[in-house]
């Protein structure tokens, strides 16, 4: 027996440690479809309570589309349940070339390259792209799956102050010297929902001569008028390299990710990038499945409009309702409450409220800056959004916390 008592107590500690820290994530059960409305077990056992959901990155409300399911059908019943192969073996079937090039088409780029998933396609592209010659110089707040990404590379990693382009320029300055440089940002940040400044950045880089990467999984499909994203929003189509991004949220929510961009650098993907080699193909259901969603969002705006619509109601009716939000324009609003154990007391009696939404906390944000992120989605009725500001009005009110700023809830409160 190689798994002793002793050695299992080694596992059984730290697992407590992460309790004693606070940091310990409940198991809670959906128990119907994603979408506005669901189904809820939490905590374990408990019977099932249907709440409104606030939290899923279900943005365009397309996760239990029906014209998004009838296509996951269409998928499996034509191409079959899976590919039992990686791509470049005998797993690349005609729909995921026609996904890539309604990806290229969509998001203005040259061309496109699936992996199984976004956090996948960041692992994979800085290794293959970049070596000891170059230097990557990120913005400090990007996606943990970025950071992944970058370590597994042997360029030199260099960062820049989060959005301060003029740190940035500094960087860029200072490597000069290197064979390329890439600049590195997430195009919207998930924690605070605040959009990385690509129209300075992409001057920056073009005075400097950087590539410039932006992970867009936060945006890809809402972001700018016509929802190709960031990129869109600044007016700023031409100038950026790759964009990877993920299906796993606005395009749909099942999953899958991809490299997105000049066509060199998306061939090295092809060639060299380990989860591209070495991981499964996507599944033809979730690939037939996308393709229809780019269909339905190419078609019209509709859904990206109503999910601006809905935010800009509901930041209006909470800042009336006297909560302290980070000012912001994306779909992703930080209730701001500083402090972790107030976060978490509120999320739990928004539950209580029939309002799912979670509290974040250290180390998922800084210290000091523990708040309830909520989500926004096209799935959301204004009554929906009605129910959720009364919810937070009641439970601000329980905690005393309706019109005080950062200072005074921290006065409050402590962080
Ligand atoms: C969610 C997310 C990912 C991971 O996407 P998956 O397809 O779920 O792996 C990567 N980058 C950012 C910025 C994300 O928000």
């Amino acid at each position: 027996m190689a798994f002793t008592e002793k050695t299992r107590s080694i596992f059984t500690d730290e697992i407590q440690r992460i309790r004693d820290d606070g940091l310990y994530k409940e198991k809670r059960f959906i128990c119907s479809q994603q979408d506005a409305e669901i189904e809820v077990e939490y905590p374990e056992g408990a019977p099932h309570k249907r709440v409104l959901n606030f939290c899923a990155n279900n943005y365009l409300g397309l996760s239990s589309h029906p014209e998004v399911i009838k296509a996951a059908h269409e998928g499996l019943d034509t191409r079959g349940y899976g590919m039992s192969s990686v791509r470049f073996i005998c797993g690349t079937q005609d729909i995921h070339r026609e996904l890539q090039n309604r990806v290229s088409e969509f998001l203005g780029m040259e061309d496109t390259l699936l992996f199984p998933s976004c956090m996948d396609a960041n692992s994979g592209v800085f290794e293959a792209v970049l070596g000891q010659e170059d230097v990557i110089i990120a913005d400090r707040l990007i996606h943990a799956s970025l950071v992944d990404g970058i370590r597994l590379c042997s360029a030199e990693y260099d960062t820049f102050k989060h959005m301060n382009t003029d740190h940035l320029r500094k960087k860029l300055e200072h490597h000069q010297d290197k064979r390329t440089r890439m600049v590195v940002t997430d195009g919207v940040f998930s924690m605070d929902g605040d959009l990385a400044p690509l129209d300075e950045m992409v001057a920056l880089c073009n005075e400097y001569d950087a590539m410039l990467l932006v992970d867009d999984s936060h945006a890809s499909g809402f972001i700018g008028k016509t929802g190709r994203g960031t990129h869109e929003h600044f007016g700023v189509m031409d100038g950026v390299d790759l964009i990877t991004t993920t299906f796993g949220k606005g395009l749909g929510g099942a999953s899958g990710g991809c490299v997105s961009g000049r066509s060199e650098l998306v061939e090295l993907c092809r060639q060299k990038a380990r989860p591209y080699l070495f991981s499964n193909s996507l599944a033809p259901p979730i690939v037939s499945a996308s393709i229809k969603v780019i269909d339905l969002i190419s078609k019209s705006t509709e859904r990206r409009d109503k999910l601006e619509w809905n935010t800009g109601y509901f930041r209006k009716r909470m800042g009336e309702a006297g909560l302290d939000m980070r000012p912001g324009e994306t779909p992703i609003v930080p209730v701001m409450l500083y402090n972790a154990r107030l976060a978490n007391d509120m999320a739990r009696d928004m539950y209580a409220e029939g309002i799912y939404v979670i509290g974040f906390f250290f180390p998922v944000v800084p210290a000091g800056k523990a708040r309830i992120r909520v989500q926004l989605s096209a799935a959301h009725e204004k009554e929906h959004i009605d129910k959720c500001v009364d919810a937070f009005r009641k439970v601000g009110e329980k905690y005393g916390i309706l019109g005080l700023g950062k200072d005074e809830i921290i006065a409050r409160y402590g962080t």
